[in-house]
This record gives structure tokens, sequence and C-alpha cells, in this order.
């Protein structure tokens, strides 16, 4: 599928081989700087390269993970980059999304304060059984944290999230990230 913005889209498609290939459109949220890039740099290239940003608008990246129970997971990554500016194209963004990353930096609690107005709009725009994660990045920052997991924890909790800290720079915990959100992934029933 073409991108609504007509810019770059980069595939790092791995071929599905197995009978369980799961397909998801998942959104990332968050203010600007927190990581968001760098996170899904990461995961699609296995790489810490904030200089190589590909995101404007609303391209996408994707990137396919194999789980234990042989059951692989596409997932198609929006980088929502300047949504505040394209606000238009907010409901572009939501529709069809199955599951959604919420991206702060625990070293910034404006960045946290920030998150909790995204997960709002995606209680108002997603779909209500869409998978939402929580995630405190920068965690390889902690002498200069400002979050504290407790706090980000019971947030989440009460939004029904799942909540993790992560580092794109170290890249702790960020397969992890991609991993629960497979999981948490309703499955098809066999027919
Ligand atoms: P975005 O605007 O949310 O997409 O943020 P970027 O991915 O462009 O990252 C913003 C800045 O944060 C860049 O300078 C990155 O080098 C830095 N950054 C991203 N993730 C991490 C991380 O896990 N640890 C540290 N120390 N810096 C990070």
């Amino acid at each position: 599928a073409n991108n609504a913005g007509g810019v770059g889209t980069i595939s790092n498609e791995n071929s599905g081989t197995d009978l369980k290939n799961l397909r998801v459109k998942l959104v990332l949220l968050g203010d600007s700087g927190v990581g968001k890039s760098c996170i899904v740099l990461r995961f699609v290239r296995g790489q810490f390269d904030p200089t190589s940003k590909v995101t404007v608008g609303a391209s996408f990246l994707s990137q396919t993970l194999a789980l234990e129970d042989s059951t692989t997971v596409k997932f198609e990554i929006w980088d929502t980059a300047g949504q505040e500016r394209y606000a238009a194209l907010a409901p572009l963004y939501y529709r069809g999304a199955g599951a959604a990353i919420v991206v702060y930096d625990i070293t910034s609690s404006e960045s946290f304060n920030k998150a909790q107005y995204w997960v709002k709009e995606l209680q108002k725009h997603g779909s209500p059984d869409m998978i939402m994660a929580l995630v405190g990045n920068k965690a390889d920052l902690h002498d200069n944290r400002s979050v504290s997991s407790q706090d980000a924890q019971e947030y989440a909790e009460r939004n029904t999230m799942f909540f993790i800290e992560t580092s794109a720079k170290t890249a702790d915990n960020i397969n992890q990230l991609f991993e629960e959100i497979a999981k948490r992934l309703p499955r098809p029933t066999p027919s």
C-alpha cells in the first residue's frame, strides 16, 4: 500500500513461512524527542542511529517477528512524526490500528504528562480492543530519572496498558516490547 504522504517507505520483511501469520498496524505516539524513531530503528534494523531519521508524516516501516509458538507477527509501524501539525490526519493514523505504543522519556516528567494526553487521544479515536503499551524510554539515563517506574506502572494499570522501560541506545527491552505486544494480539479462531 502507498503511504499517505507520498514519502519513502522502507520495508524489511522476513518472509513468513508458517501457517499462523498475523499482521498488525501499530501506531507510535509521544512527545517529540522521546526516542520513537530510535525505538523503531533499533527493532527493525538492530541499530541505534539517531541521524537516520526516515519518518515524515505518515510513512511506515514493517518488521516481522517470529514467536516461540511458530506464529509470526508482521508489524506495520506508523511513526506519527509531526502528528500535532497533521491533526487532520489523526483518524487515518488510528484507523485499523490493532496496537499502539505511547512513549515518554524517563528523564522528562513533561514527556510523561504528554504521554497521558496521547493515551486519552487513543481512548477517544482508537478501537476499544487495541493493545496499548506505555513505554518509558532512555532507561540508560536512570541517573537523571524524573518519572518513577511505580507511578508509570500504576498509571498504565489504570488505563489497561502494559508498561515497560526501554533503551533504544543499549537495546534493553526493545525486542521484549514488541514480543509482549505480539503475545497479546488476538489469535484468529480456526475455522
Ligand atoms: P522522536 O522524536 O521521538 O522520534 O525521537 P528520536 O528517536 O529522534 O530521538 C530523539 C533523541 O533522543 C536523539 O538524539 C536520540 O539519540 C536520543 N535517544 C533516543 N533513544 C534514546 C535512548 O534510549 N537513550 C538515550 N540516552 N538517548 C536516546
